[in-house]
């Protein structure tokens, strides 16, 4: 491609409201545009991009027998309230109406259209399993669009539905696609950890996350240094302590006048966090009922180092409902205490221990009174058994025994690019999308979902691959595989030729060239090359061509290596065959 003939609107300033460098260059190279917050336009060196991260999905996908489809973007409320979402999505979900008044939504996803489908068509169990996705445009009103294309309003998504007759067929295609989004993401040269995640509502069942690790990420990842324990925040377990067998001192009334922070208690008994109780008392119910009544309310204890785990307090038996902290003024009115000074000693409300804070021995709490805190807490020892329940409700801390028991936990950042998930029958039962087993009974499917951010995975890669001057683009996701840089081009015949030659020789032998045939000076068109990251660079210059030599270099590399024009295209010819053969 010639870039005169190419529209790349480079810019020298990062935009005011991007944040981190894949946003500053994506826009500064003139890949996209902002038309309103998290929307945004591909424009032709962009949309080479995402068309060609599509092509490597596809190329994936096909291998594991998924077929193709592409289901409508607008879809009609009754759907949506089949399955509850209408409700459920909240402001999420756009919403618009046709001409008639009727109600649809630009889709998020596609369970309700798909599950449509697959019941008016399938019956038999013959017919499965079924393996479908597409490639689309999709539509969430974030409540924070931010990081350009990483968290957008309308962006691309991959999106899968897998139907089965039985669980054994689920778990086949499930370690397909697992496998299939592994190699996508290799083959795109990306750091990335598949991790455990959780399967929210639907509990207990098969959900994995795919992230690209980078600081900017907004999830956090925990792996084990050795091993592959790999799960993210929400999910991740550690291995749990044994009891300490330290003597149990007494419990004692301790003043502590105006200390109200675990971190003003440690300086003032200068203690360290693990050695004290944080009390915290949640509101774990929406019953409808008013929600002073004690029953609507959990104490909730931890070490004073950890945190706690919302995910694993939503599963407990004791919750259910939306799960709010109490206010200073509900914390009075059930313990007589302010906040800062309570705990679990007499303090009249269900506590949930969390197991680390259990098995220590001697920790400080609060006292359930003004200035006062208690020394010398042993649960076992202080508080009455059917008040209590130990259980694990914490955020595992980095250093952690790995609960495979190799090696400890260390925590990362990722940008979470997929996501593959058993849905079990939450939509075949609600949806009534039922096959008949071999046996003639009628059964719900088994469902799959398999998510995947096409563009989200374009920020991630630039994320991965960039440096001060600009994108460093991964082969095979790259627009190009060469730009050709003629210096002088409009006053030297000689580079004109060479440069000509070099272009039309190496589009014969089938590889992509970005050909810089602009009347711009060479400091320009550096700099130009370095932002958009082209991975190889030929340069043509009349300089060089006297000795019959042009330059060669990678974006990644500084260094430059002078070639004949003819030695110059056979070892980029020669790169490019191996990045097609994958040698
Ligand atoms: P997140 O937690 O980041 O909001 P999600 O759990 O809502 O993601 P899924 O519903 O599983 O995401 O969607 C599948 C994939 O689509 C995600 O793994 C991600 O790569 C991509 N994706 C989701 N939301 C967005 C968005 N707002 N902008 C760009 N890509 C997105
Ligand atoms: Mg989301």
């Amino acid at each position: 491609m010639r870039q005169t003939n190419l529209f790349i609107p480079t810019l020298k300033e990062s935009p005011a409201d991007a944040e981190i460098a894949s946003h500053k260059l994506m826009v500064r190279s003139g890949l996209i545009r902002k038309g309103a917050s998290g929307i945004y336009s591909w424009l032709p060196l962009g949309l080479i991009v995402v068309k060609k991260i599509e092509a490597i999905v596809r190329e994936q996908l096909a291998a594991i027998g998924a077929q193709e489809v592409l289901m409508p973007v607008i879809q009609p409320a009754e759907l949506w309230e089949e399955t509850g979402r209408w409700e459920a999505m909240g402001p999420e979900l756009m919403r618009i109406k046709d001409r008639h008044d009727r109600a649809f939504c630009l889709g998020p996803t596609h369970e309700e259209v798909v599950t449509n489908i697959f019941r008016g068509e399938i019956k038999s169990y013959k017919d499965l399993p079924i393996n479908l996705y597409q490639i689309q445009t999709k539509f969430r009103d974030e409540r924070r669009p931010r990081f350009g294309v990483v968290r957008a309003r309308e962006f691309i998504m991959k999106d899968g539905y897998s139907f089965h007759c039985d669980q054994t067929s689920f778990d086949q295609t499930y370690e397909n696609m697992f496998t299939c989004y592994s190699s996508i993401l290799a083959e795109m040269d990306l750091d990335y950890r598949a991790v455990e995640a959780d399967s929210g509502n639907i509990g207990g069942q098969k959900s994995h996350e795919f992230h690209v690790l980078s600081e900017i990420g907004e999830d956090t990842i925990v792996c084990t240094s050795e091993g592959d324990y790999a799960a993210n925040l929400e999910a991740a377990i550690a291995q749990k302590s044994e009891p300490t067998d330290s003597t149990l001192r007494e419990l004692t009334e301790i003043a502590t006048p105006g200390v109200r922070s675990i971190e003003e208690l440690c300086a003032f008994l200068n203690i360290p966090a693990s050695s004290t109780l944080k009390t915290l008392i949640v509101r774990v119910s929406n019953r409808g009922e008013e929600t002073t009544g004690k029953n609507s309310f959990l104490a909730v204890a931890l070490r004073g180092d950890h945190d706690l785990n919302l995910t694993k307090l939503a599963k407990q038996e004791e919750v259910s409902g939306e799960i709010a902290l109490a206010s200073e003024d509900e914390v009075r009115k059930i313990l007589g205490a302010p906040i800062g000074f309570i705990g679990p000693i007499n303090c009249g409300l269900r506590v949930l221990i969390d197991h680390e804070a259990f098995v220590s021995n001697n920790l400080v709490c609060g006292g359930n009174e003004a200035d006062i805190h208690m020394e010398g807490f042993n649960c076992k020892r202080d508080l009455s058994s059917t008040d209590y329940r130990v259980t694990d409700i914490r955020n595992v801390s980095p250093g952690d025994k790995a609960v495979t028991g190799e090696g400890e936990l260390k925590f990362f950042r990722g940008i979470e690019v997929g996501h593959i998930f058993q849905l079990g029958t939450k939509y075949s039962e609600a949806m009534r999308a039922t096959v008949l087993d071999e046996s003639g009974t009628e059964k719900p499917a088994i469902m799959g979902c398999y998510g995947m951010g096409v563009t989200r995975l374009v920020a991630a890669a630039i994320e991965q691959h960039h440096d001060t001057n600009g994108i460093i683009w991964p082969e095979k996701i790259a627009p190009f595989f060469v730009h050709l840089l003629p210096l002088n081009l409009h006053k030297s015949e000689f580079v004109r030729e060479i440069a000509e030659h070099c272009y039309d020789e190496l589009i014969s032998r089938g590889v992509d060239v970005l050909f810089d045939d602009r009347e711009e000076r060479p400091g320009v068109k550096f700099a130009e090359a370095d932002l958009i990251g082209v991975p190889h660079r030929l340069v043509v210059g009349e300089k060089g061509l006297q000795d019959n030599l042009i330059e060669y270099s990678e974006r990644s590399l500084k260094e430059t290596v002078k070639l004949s024009p003819k030695d110059a295209i056979e070892r980029i010819v020669s790169r490019h065959s191996s990045l097609s053969t994958g040698v």
